[in-house]
């Protein structure tokens, strides 16, 4: 479990725009800018956008949120009014929407939690997941009550059981000693 990092997917879908969204800037990490996870980047110029939007690194150009790459997406789901950042965890097929500290609550609201509930039962029965991230705080939706995995560090990895149809999640924490 590596910390938050960009994405990177194909072209965003016809007539989607950032425009005055700039949330990723704040709560993805861009390991080229660099920055962390959850803190607004050094270059954001509040409300105009990117101080060094011409040269900006490679993975800030490639990434593009769920909203942006999912044309079925209606307008509330778009970010800045979300307050939270949706994205395919790399390295896996789990959908991560990441939380703005400042909005920790924004994904419990409706027309969210319903639709992000209906995507986890989706998800678990094609054999990935929903995953929250809160900081390293990583909660796992599912159909029931949600699993709250607690803080994740760089090689813990997550773990979903299916016991007839019945869902639950745990965290296998990454053994540094055996490790070396
Ligand atoms: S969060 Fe999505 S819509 Fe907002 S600036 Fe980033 S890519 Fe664009
Ligand atoms: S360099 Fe620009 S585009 Fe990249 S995170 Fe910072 S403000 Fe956003």
């Amino acid at each position: 479990m590596s910390e938050t990092a960009a994405t990177i997917l194909s072209g965003p879908a016809p007539g989607r725009e950032c425009g005055a969204c700039n949330l990723c800037c704040k709560l993805v990490a861009f390991p080229d800018v660099p920055k962390p996870a959850g803190k607004w980047c050094q270059h954001v110029d509040q409300g105009r956008g990117c101080k060094i939007h011409s040269e900006r690194p490679e993975t800030c150009r490639a990434f593009h949120c769920e909203w942006m790459l999912n044309g079925g997406l209606t307008p509330e789901w778009k970010p800045d009014r979300a307050r939270f950042v949706m994205g395919t965890y790399p390295g896996t097929n789990a959908l991560a929407i990441i939380l703005d500290p400042g909005a920790p609550t924004a994904w419990r609201k409706e027309p969210y939690y319903g639709f992000i509930k209906q995507w986890a039962r989706t998800a678990l029965v094609n054999g990935s997941y929903v995953m929250v991230m809160n900081g390293s705080r990583v909660t796992i939706v599912l159909p029931t009550a949600d699993a709250d995995l607690g803080v994740l560090e760089p090689g813990d990895q997550i773990n979903i059981f299916n016991d007839k149809g019945t869902f639950s999640a745990g965290v296998q924490k990454f053994n540094r000693q055996t490790a070396g």
